[in-house]
Protein backbone atom coordinates (compact mmCIF):
# COMPACT_ATOMS: atom_id res chain seq x y z
CA UNK A 1 0.00 0.00 0.00
CA UNK A 2 1.11 3.62 -1.06
CA UNK A 3 0.01 6.02 1.05
CA UNK A 4 -0.90 9.30 -1.00
CA UNK A 5 1.46 12.01 -1.47
CA UNK A 6 4.31 9.54 -2.14
CA UNK A 7 6.16 10.91 -4.98
CA UNK A 8 7.73 8.80 -7.66
CA UNK A 9 11.15 7.96 -6.63
CA UNK A 10 10.36 6.71 -3.13
CA UNK A 11 7.59 4.45 -4.56
CA UNK A 12 10.29 2.39 -6.98
CA UNK A 13 12.86 2.49 -3.77
CA UNK A 14 10.59 1.05 -1.49
CA UNK A 15 9.86 -1.56 -4.57
CA UNK A 16 13.46 -2.10 -4.89
CA UNK A 17 13.44 -2.55 -0.86
CA UNK A 18 10.89 -5.11 -1.46
CA UNK A 19 12.81 -7.04 -3.78
CA UNK A 20 15.96 -7.12 -1.76
CA UNK A 21 14.08 -8.68 0.61
CA UNK A 22 12.94 -11.23 -1.16
CA UNK A 23 15.99 -11.86 -2.69
CA UNK A 24 17.43 -12.05 0.83
CA UNK A 25 14.71 -14.45 2.26
CA UNK A 26 15.77 -16.86 -1.08
CA UNK A 27 19.06 -16.58 0.14
CA UNK A 28 18.50 -17.84 3.37
CA UNK A 29 16.02 -20.32 2.23
CA UNK A 30 18.53 -21.64 -0.20
CA UNK A 31 21.56 -21.57 2.68
CA UNK A 32 18.81 -23.84 4.91
CA UNK A 33 18.03 -26.42 2.16
CA UNK A 34 21.73 -27.03 1.55
CA UNK A 35 22.48 -27.00 5.28
CA UNK A 36 19.87 -29.88 5.28
CA UNK A 37 21.24 -31.62 2.67
CA UNK A 38 24.92 -31.18 4.58
CA UNK A 39 23.40 -32.79 7.09
CA UNK A 40 21.77 -35.41 5.49
CA UNK A 41 25.27 -36.19 3.50
CA UNK A 42 27.04 -36.22 7.07
CA UNK A 43 24.17 -38.56 8.54
CA UNK A 44 24.43 -41.29 5.69
CA UNK A 45 27.96 -40.91 5.06
CA UNK A 46 29.46 -40.73 8.54
CA UNK A 47 30.59 -44.47 9.36
CA UNK A 48 29.08 -43.90 13.23
CA UNK A 49 30.01 -47.26 14.27
CA UNK A 50 33.23 -49.45 12.61
CA UNK A 51 33.37 -51.90 14.57
CA UNK A 52 31.03 -54.22 16.58
CA UNK A 53 30.79 -54.67 20.52
CA UNK A 54 32.86 -57.78 21.18
CA UNK A 55 31.80 -60.24 23.66
CA UNK A 56 32.26 -58.97 27.12
CA UNK A 57 32.07 -55.33 25.98
CA UNK A 58 34.67 -52.82 24.31
CA UNK A 59 38.17 -52.95 25.74
CA UNK A 60 38.79 -50.40 28.04
CA UNK A 61 40.83 -47.37 26.91
CA UNK A 62 44.16 -47.24 28.41
CA UNK A 63 45.00 -43.00 28.49
CA UNK A 64 48.48 -43.93 28.21
CA UNK A 65 48.16 -46.32 24.90
CA UNK A 66 50.59 -48.78 26.35
CA UNK A 67 53.33 -45.65 26.36
CA UNK A 68 56.47 -45.49 28.45
CA UNK A 69 56.36 -42.54 31.58
CA UNK A 70 59.22 -40.57 29.73
CA UNK A 71 57.08 -40.58 26.58
CA UNK A 72 54.43 -39.54 28.28
CA UNK A 73 56.24 -36.60 30.17
CA UNK A 74 58.13 -35.49 27.02
CA UNK A 75 54.27 -35.34 25.23
CA UNK A 76 53.26 -33.80 28.28
CA UNK A 77 55.99 -30.86 28.09
CA UNK A 78 55.98 -30.46 24.81
CA UNK A 79 51.58 -30.05 24.45
CA UNK A 80 52.29 -27.78 27.19
CA UNK A 81 54.86 -25.65 25.13
CA UNK A 82 53.67 -25.69 22.10
CA UNK A 83 49.83 -24.91 23.19
CA UNK A 84 49.76 -21.94 23.83
CA UNK A 85 51.17 -20.22 20.63
CA UNK A 86 48.95 -21.96 18.55
CA UNK A 87 46.08 -21.08 20.67
CA UNK A 88 47.25 -17.28 20.39
CA UNK A 89 48.07 -17.51 16.99
CA UNK A 90 44.04 -18.28 16.46
CA UNK A 91 42.94 -16.04 18.93
CA UNK A 92 44.97 -13.07 17.32
CA UNK A 93 44.39 -14.23 13.34
CA UNK A 94 40.63 -13.84 14.80
CA UNK A 95 41.35 -10.32 16.62
CA UNK A 96 42.60 -9.07 13.56
CA UNK A 97 39.91 -10.86 11.32
CA UNK A 98 37.21 -8.78 14.11
CA UNK A 99 39.28 -5.67 14.08
CA UNK A 100 39.32 -4.54 10.48
CA UNK A 101 36.05 -6.75 9.65
CA UNK A 102 33.49 -5.43 12.00
CA UNK A 103 34.91 -1.61 12.15
CA UNK A 104 35.64 0.95 9.33
CA UNK A 105 39.01 0.34 10.13
CA UNK A 106 39.01 -2.47 7.12
CA UNK A 107 37.02 -0.16 4.74
CA UNK A 108 39.64 2.45 5.13
CA UNK A 109 42.66 0.23 4.66
CA UNK A 110 41.03 -1.15 1.26
CA UNK A 111 40.42 2.52 0.01
CA UNK A 112 43.79 3.44 0.93
CA UNK A 113 45.85 0.15 -0.41
CA UNK A 114 44.09 0.96 -3.83
CA UNK A 115 44.87 4.69 -4.25
CA UNK A 116 48.45 4.47 -5.64
CA UNK A 117 46.65 2.64 -8.36
CA UNK A 118 43.88 4.60 -8.83
CA UNK A 119 41.53 3.11 -6.53
CA UNK A 120 39.27 1.24 -8.53
CA UNK A 121 37.18 -1.78 -7.60
CA UNK A 122 39.10 -4.44 -8.96
CA UNK A 123 42.62 -3.27 -7.01
CA UNK A 124 40.34 -2.45 -3.74
CA UNK A 125 39.39 -5.81 -3.91
CA UNK A 126 42.55 -7.34 -4.62
CA UNK A 127 44.98 -5.05 -2.98
CA UNK A 128 43.08 -5.48 -0.21
CA UNK A 129 42.52 -8.96 0.41
CA UNK A 130 46.40 -8.91 -0.07
CA UNK A 131 47.17 -6.54 2.65
CA UNK A 132 44.43 -8.05 4.98
CA UNK A 133 45.81 -11.68 4.77
CA UNK A 134 49.65 -9.69 5.20
CA UNK A 135 48.85 -8.61 8.30
CA UNK A 136 47.10 -11.37 9.28
CA UNK A 137 50.27 -13.66 9.04
CA UNK A 138 52.42 -10.92 10.06
CA UNK A 139 50.57 -10.52 13.58
CA UNK A 140 50.62 -14.12 13.83
CA UNK A 141 54.27 -14.83 13.12
CA UNK A 142 55.96 -14.15 16.72
CA UNK A 143 53.88 -16.87 18.31
CA UNK A 144 53.99 -19.37 15.22
CA UNK A 145 57.95 -18.63 15.18
CA UNK A 146 58.08 -19.16 19.31
CA UNK A 147 56.40 -22.62 18.69
CA UNK A 148 58.52 -23.24 15.63
CA UNK A 149 61.45 -22.53 18.51
CA UNK A 150 59.19 -25.19 20.29
CA UNK A 151 59.29 -27.56 18.14
CA UNK A 152 63.68 -27.00 17.12
CA UNK A 153 63.59 -27.98 20.89
CA UNK A 154 62.12 -30.93 21.34
CA UNK A 155 63.73 -31.86 17.82
CA UNK A 156 59.65 -31.92 16.31
CA UNK A 157 61.12 -29.79 13.13
CA UNK A 158 64.30 -29.96 10.98
CA UNK A 159 63.22 -26.90 9.29
CA UNK A 160 65.83 -23.93 9.17
CA UNK A 161 64.59 -20.58 9.14
CA UNK A 162 65.26 -19.69 6.16
CA UNK A 163 63.36 -22.82 5.23
CA UNK A 164 60.47 -21.72 7.40
CA UNK A 165 60.61 -17.96 6.26
CA UNK A 166 60.37 -19.11 2.66
CA UNK A 167 56.91 -21.66 3.64
CA UNK A 168 55.73 -18.46 5.91
CA UNK A 169 55.86 -16.50 2.31
CA UNK A 170 54.65 -18.76 -0.18
CA UNK A 171 51.85 -19.54 1.99
CA UNK A 172 50.74 -16.34 2.24
CA UNK A 173 51.30 -15.85 -1.48
CA UNK A 174 48.94 -18.73 -2.15
CA UNK A 175 46.55 -17.79 0.30
CA UNK A 176 45.99 -14.29 -0.86
CA UNK A 177 45.85 -15.74 -4.11
CA UNK A 178 43.08 -18.78 -3.13
CA UNK A 179 41.37 -15.75 -1.32
CA UNK A 180 41.56 -12.46 -3.78
CA UNK A 181 40.50 -14.34 -7.17
CA UNK A 182 37.19 -15.89 -5.34
CA UNK A 183 36.40 -12.35 -3.56
CA UNK A 184 37.02 -10.49 -6.70
CA UNK A 185 34.52 -12.72 -8.10
CA UNK A 186 31.78 -12.64 -5.83
CA UNK A 187 32.30 -8.40 -5.80
CA UNK A 188 32.04 -8.67 -9.89
CA UNK A 189 28.74 -10.72 -9.68
CA UNK A 190 27.69 -8.33 -6.87
CA UNK A 191 28.11 -5.65 -9.41
CA UNK A 192 26.68 -7.48 -12.61
CA UNK A 193 24.06 -9.31 -11.04
CA UNK A 194 22.48 -7.27 -7.61
CA UNK A 195 19.76 -9.55 -7.15
CA UNK A 196 20.97 -13.08 -7.71
CA UNK A 197 25.17 -12.85 -7.29
CA UNK A 198 25.16 -15.20 -4.14
CA UNK A 199 23.10 -17.92 -6.21
CA UNK A 200 25.58 -17.88 -9.24
CA UNK A 201 28.43 -17.49 -6.54
CA UNK A 202 27.30 -20.13 -4.45
CA UNK A 203 27.87 -22.49 -7.43
CA UNK A 204 31.17 -21.57 -8.40
CA UNK A 205 32.11 -21.90 -4.73
CA UNK A 206 30.79 -25.12 -4.99
CA UNK A 207 33.00 -25.84 -8.15
CA UNK A 208 36.00 -24.54 -7.30
CA UNK A 209 35.98 -27.10 -4.29
CA UNK A 210 35.41 -29.87 -6.71
CA UNK A 211 37.94 -28.48 -8.96
CA UNK A 212 40.42 -27.78 -6.41
CA UNK A 213 39.66 -31.46 -5.05
CA UNK A 214 41.54 -32.74 -8.19
CA UNK A 215 44.18 -29.97 -8.58
CA UNK A 216 45.42 -29.46 -5.07
CA UNK A 217 47.98 -32.53 -4.91
CA UNK A 218 49.16 -31.52 -8.72
CA UNK A 219 49.42 -27.54 -7.98
CA UNK A 220 49.41 -27.22 -4.53
CA UNK A 221 51.19 -30.01 -2.41
CA UNK A 222 55.05 -29.35 -5.06
CA UNK A 223 54.69 -25.82 -3.71
CA UNK A 224 56.15 -27.67 -1.01
CA UNK A 225 57.69 -31.09 -0.68
CA UNK A 226 59.44 -32.99 -3.91
CA UNK A 227 57.95 -36.30 -4.85
CA UNK A 228 59.46 -39.32 -6.00
CA UNK A 229 58.23 -43.03 -6.70
CA UNK A 230 59.07 -45.40 -3.72
CA UNK A 231 61.63 -47.23 -5.69
CA UNK A 232 61.27 -50.88 -6.42
CA UNK A 233 62.20 -53.22 -3.69
CA UNK A 234 60.36 -55.82 -1.46
CA UNK A 235 58.31 -52.98 0.20
CA UNK A 236 57.56 -51.20 -3.31
CA UNK A 237 55.83 -54.61 -4.61
CA UNK A 238 54.10 -55.22 -1.11
CA UNK A 239 52.45 -51.55 -0.89
CA UNK A 240 51.43 -52.82 -4.48
CA UNK A 241 50.28 -56.24 -3.75
CA UNK A 242 48.17 -54.89 -0.80
CA UNK A 243 46.46 -51.94 -2.87
CA UNK A 244 45.86 -55.04 -5.32
CA UNK A 245 44.28 -57.01 -2.53
CA UNK A 246 42.55 -54.02 -1.58
CA UNK A 247 40.71 -54.01 -4.79
CA UNK A 248 41.08 -50.24 -5.73
CA UNK A 249 43.61 -48.96 -8.93
CA UNK A 250 46.81 -47.50 -7.24
CA UNK A 251 49.30 -46.43 -9.86
CA UNK A 252 51.99 -45.45 -7.76
CA UNK A 253 53.58 -44.78 -4.57
CA UNK A 254 55.16 -41.73 -4.05
CA UNK A 255 57.70 -40.50 -1.55
CA UNK A 256 57.48 -36.84 0.00
CA UNK A 257 60.93 -34.99 1.37
CA UNK A 258 59.28 -34.29 4.76
CA UNK A 259 62.31 -34.76 6.46
CA UNK A 260 63.60 -31.33 5.38
CA UNK A 261 61.40 -30.17 7.56
CA UNK A 262 60.04 -32.28 10.12
CA UNK A 263 61.13 -35.57 11.93
CA UNK A 264 56.70 -36.61 12.19
CA UNK A 265 55.43 -39.53 10.99
CA UNK A 266 53.09 -39.16 8.17
CA UNK A 267 51.29 -40.68 5.06
CA UNK A 268 48.21 -39.72 3.36
CA UNK A 269 46.44 -39.91 0.14
CA UNK A 270 44.99 -37.46 -1.53
CA UNK A 271 43.03 -36.30 -4.83
CA UNK A 272 40.79 -39.12 -6.91
CA UNK A 273 40.12 -40.28 -10.17
CA UNK A 274 43.49 -39.81 -12.23
CA UNK A 275 44.92 -37.50 -9.56
CA UNK A 276 44.93 -40.18 -6.85
CA UNK A 277 48.07 -41.03 -4.60
CA UNK A 278 49.08 -42.31 -1.56
CA UNK A 279 52.20 -40.06 -0.45
CA UNK A 280 54.23 -41.69 2.48
CA UNK A 281 57.13 -39.29 4.08
CA UNK A 282 60.51 -40.35 3.65
CA UNK A 283 60.53 -40.00 7.59
CA UNK A 284 58.67 -43.08 7.51
CA UNK A 285 61.13 -44.92 5.37
CA UNK A 286 63.82 -43.94 7.17
CA UNK A 287 62.66 -45.30 10.75
CA UNK A 288 59.70 -47.46 10.77
CA UNK A 289 59.94 -50.99 9.91
CA UNK A 290 58.30 -53.11 6.37
CA UNK A 291 55.31 -53.96 8.72
CA UNK A 292 54.45 -50.74 10.35
CA UNK A 293 54.78 -48.97 7.02
CA UNK A 294 52.57 -51.55 5.55
CA UNK A 295 50.13 -50.88 7.94
CA UNK A 296 49.98 -47.12 7.17
CA UNK A 297 48.80 -47.82 3.92
CA UNK A 298 46.45 -50.11 4.55
CA UNK A 299 44.82 -47.64 6.35
CA UNK A 300 45.24 -44.98 3.32
CA UNK A 301 43.96 -47.76 1.33
CA UNK A 302 40.81 -47.76 3.86
CA UNK A 303 40.11 -43.87 3.05
CA UNK A 304 40.44 -45.50 -1.26
CA UNK A 305 38.19 -48.11 -0.59
CA UNK A 306 35.68 -46.20 1.24
CA UNK A 307 35.83 -42.88 -1.49
CA UNK A 308 36.50 -40.62 1.81
CA UNK A 309 37.86 -37.85 -0.84
CA UNK A 310 35.30 -38.15 -2.42
CA UNK A 311 32.56 -37.90 0.52
CA UNK A 312 34.75 -34.58 2.12
CA UNK A 313 34.61 -33.29 -1.66
CA UNK A 314 30.85 -33.51 -1.23
CA UNK A 315 30.10 -32.00 2.13
CA UNK A 316 32.90 -29.31 1.61
CA UNK A 317 31.25 -28.75 -2.06
CA UNK A 318 27.55 -28.41 -0.33
CA UNK A 319 28.85 -26.84 2.95
CA UNK A 320 30.81 -23.73 1.01
CA UNK A 321 27.92 -23.47 -1.47
CA UNK A 322 25.36 -23.04 2.07
CA UNK A 323 28.12 -20.72 3.43
CA UNK A 324 27.80 -18.33 0.26
CA UNK A 325 24.23 -18.59 0.52
CA UNK A 326 24.34 -16.88 3.76
CA UNK A 327 26.53 -14.49 3.17
CA UNK A 328 24.19 -13.98 0.73
CA UNK A 329 21.51 -13.12 3.04
CA UNK A 330 23.79 -11.87 5.90
CA UNK A 331 24.91 -9.17 3.57
CA UNK A 332 21.34 -7.64 2.97
CA UNK A 333 21.02 -7.27 6.77
CA UNK A 334 21.70 -3.35 6.89
CA UNK A 335 23.38 -3.47 10.82
CA UNK A 336 26.50 -5.48 9.06
CA UNK A 337 27.54 -3.46 6.58
CA UNK A 338 26.92 -0.48 8.46
CA UNK A 339 29.00 -1.59 11.10
CA UNK A 340 31.78 -2.41 8.33
CA UNK A 341 31.62 1.04 6.70
CA UNK A 342 30.51 -0.58 2.92
CA UNK A 343 27.53 0.19 1.03
CA UNK A 344 26.34 -3.87 -0.03
CA UNK A 345 28.26 -6.79 -1.45
CA UNK A 346 29.17 -4.73 -4.85
CA UNK A 347 31.19 -2.56 -2.75
CA UNK A 348 35.01 -3.39 -2.64
CA UNK A 349 34.84 -2.66 0.90
CA UNK A 350 32.95 -5.31 2.25
CA UNK A 351 36.22 -7.31 1.33
CA UNK A 352 37.32 -6.88 5.26
CA UNK A 353 34.26 -8.35 6.62
CA UNK A 354 33.77 -11.11 4.42
CA UNK A 355 36.75 -12.27 5.11
CA UNK A 356 35.24 -12.33 8.85
CA UNK A 357 32.31 -14.29 7.75
CA UNK A 358 34.63 -16.88 6.18
CA UNK A 359 36.84 -16.85 9.51
CA UNK A 360 34.07 -17.50 12.05
CA UNK A 361 31.97 -19.70 9.70
CA UNK A 362 35.50 -21.48 9.55
CA UNK A 363 35.50 -21.90 13.25
CA UNK A 364 32.16 -22.46 13.86
CA UNK A 365 32.16 -25.58 11.61
CA UNK A 366 35.84 -26.99 12.62
CA UNK A 367 34.53 -29.53 15.69
CA UNK A 368 31.65 -30.59 13.00
CA UNK A 369 34.39 -31.52 10.27
CA UNK A 370 36.38 -32.89 13.09
CA UNK A 371 33.60 -35.39 14.12
CA UNK A 372 33.34 -36.56 11.34
CA UNK A 373 36.88 -36.74 10.46
CA UNK A 374 37.40 -39.60 13.65
CA UNK A 375 34.93 -41.67 12.47
CA UNK A 376 36.23 -41.59 8.71
CA UNK A 377 39.56 -41.98 10.51
CA UNK A 378 38.29 -44.74 12.68
CA UNK A 379 36.67 -47.07 9.59
CA UNK A 380 40.13 -46.43 8.00
CA UNK A 381 42.19 -47.89 11.09
CA UNK A 382 39.37 -50.49 11.00
CA UNK A 383 40.25 -51.60 7.04
CA UNK A 384 44.04 -51.43 7.41
CA UNK A 385 43.61 -54.65 10.68
CA UNK A 386 40.97 -55.92 8.67
CA UNK A 387 43.27 -55.98 5.42
CA UNK A 388 46.63 -56.71 7.24
CA UNK A 389 45.11 -58.85 10.07
CA UNK A 390 48.40 -57.66 11.97
CA UNK A 391 47.14 -55.72 14.67
CA UNK A 392 50.69 -55.77 16.49
CA UNK A 393 52.29 -53.69 13.85
CA UNK A 394 49.10 -51.30 13.84
CA UNK A 395 49.19 -50.90 17.72
CA UNK A 396 53.04 -50.73 17.38
CA UNK A 397 52.81 -48.13 15.15
CA UNK A 398 50.58 -46.00 16.09
CA UNK A 399 52.74 -45.55 19.49
CA UNK A 400 55.47 -44.58 17.43
CA UNK A 401 53.14 -42.02 15.14
CA UNK A 402 52.49 -41.30 18.80
CA UNK A 403 55.80 -41.15 19.77
CA UNK A 404 57.73 -39.44 16.97
CA UNK A 405 55.00 -36.51 16.70
CA UNK A 406 55.04 -36.35 20.45
CA UNK A 407 51.31 -36.64 20.36
CA UNK A 408 49.56 -36.94 24.12
CA UNK A 409 47.43 -40.35 23.37
CA UNK A 410 44.58 -39.21 25.68
CA UNK A 411 44.94 -35.15 25.05
CA UNK A 412 42.40 -32.87 26.93
CA UNK A 413 38.93 -33.98 26.18
CA UNK A 414 37.70 -30.04 25.28
CA UNK A 415 40.40 -29.74 22.53
CA UNK A 416 40.04 -32.71 20.96
CA UNK A 417 36.68 -32.72 20.86
CA UNK A 418 36.82 -29.24 18.70
CA UNK A 419 40.47 -29.56 17.00
CA UNK A 420 41.28 -33.65 16.69
CA UNK A 421 40.92 -35.14 13.47
CA UNK A 422 41.98 -38.55 14.29
CA UNK A 423 40.81 -40.59 17.34
CA UNK A 424 43.06 -40.22 20.01
CA UNK A 425 46.11 -42.94 20.17
CA UNK A 426 44.76 -44.50 23.34
CA UNK A 427 41.44 -45.00 21.17
CA UNK A 428 43.59 -46.86 18.13
CA UNK A 429 45.27 -48.70 20.34
CA UNK A 430 41.79 -49.86 21.98
CA UNK A 431 40.81 -50.52 18.45
CA UNK A 432 43.01 -53.22 18.31
CA UNK A 433 42.73 -54.83 21.26
CA UNK A 434 38.26 -55.41 20.13
CA UNK A 435 39.47 -56.33 16.84
CA UNK A 436 41.74 -58.92 17.86
CA UNK A 437 39.13 -60.02 20.32
CA UNK A 438 36.70 -60.00 17.79
CA UNK A 439 38.76 -61.96 15.18
CA UNK A 440 39.51 -64.53 17.65
CA UNK A 441 35.86 -65.35 18.17
ZN1 LIG B 1 43.57 -41.42 7.69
Amino acid sequence: MTPIGVTGPLRSMERVDWADRRGARAALVTAIVLAVAVAVVIVVRTPWSVLPVPPGGRAPVDPTAGLTAAQLHRAQSFADAARPPSLISLGLSLAVAVLFGLTRLGARLVRSVARPLGGGWVWQVLLGVVALVVIGRLVTLPPAAYGEVVAHRYGLSTSSWALWLRDAAVSTGIDSAFTALPLLVLVWLARRVPRTWWAWAAAGAALLVIVGSFLWPVLVEPAFNRFAPLPAGPLRTELLTLAARNGTPVKDVLVADASRRTTALNAYVSGFGSTRRIVVYDTVLASLPDRQIVSIAAHELGHVSADDVLTGTLIGALGTAAGVALLGWLLTAGGLLRRAGADGPADPRVVPLLLFLVAAGTLLVTPVQNLVSRHIEARADIHALDLTRDPDAFVAMQRRLAVSGLAEPDPPAFLHWFFGDHPTTAERVAFAADWSRLARK
